[in-house]
């Protein structure tokens, strides 16, 4: 969707509120596709003394596999985005923290789906602390230790060794 700004865009003190509901149900973080429900972003595009800023929230409900165990979880997200907009680029070195709008028409689509894509941890967990699955037998040792782990005990090594030599 691109948002028409031209109403505001020479006029210090206007500002324009918008709200969009958008598909990025494609947008894939390494393999994962967590935006399987639509996000919105939702937020105000200010002219301040003739420069034009956003200030937005993109939210919605994120679907993510946990990186250590495997399993699914949700996350809320609730990720700022602000930024200010430019009709050109006065000097190169601000490029990137300025977002071009071309003939007074903002991309919102575009601007979200880059902040999404930056604002996403690179590490997925479905919490903190989050055990992982033990390497050898696959359990998911959040639910508790698994069998494996006794192999720590003396006892049984030496009824490994005596089942080996016989
Ligand atoms: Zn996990
Ligand atoms: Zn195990």
């Amino acid at each position: 969707m691109r948002l028409d700004l031209n109403p505001i865009l020479h006029r210090p003190g206007e500002k324009i509120p918008f709200r969009v509901e958008l598909d990025f149900s494609d947008v894939d973080f390494f393999g994962q596709t967590p935006a399987s429900t639509a996000l919105c972003l939702e937020g105000t595009v200010r002219n301040a003394a003739g420069a034009l800023t956003v200030e937005a929230l993109l939210s919605g409900q994120l679907e993510w596999v946990c990186d250590r165990c495997g399993k699914p979880f949700a996350e809320t997200l609730s990720l700022p985005v602000n930024t200010l907009l430019a009709e050109e680029l006065a000097d190169e070195e601000n490029e990137g923290e300025i977002v071009l709008i071309d003939d007074g028409r903002l991309d919102v689509e575009e601007l979200a789906r880059t902040a999404f894509i930056l604002g996403m941890d690179t590490k997925h967990l479905c919490r903190e602390d989050c055990a992982g699955l033990c390497s050898r037998c696959g359990a998911d040792l959040n639910e508790g230790p698994c069998s494996c782990e006794k192999e720590g005990d003396p006892r049984l090594a030496v009824l490994r060794r005596l089942l080996d030599e016989s």
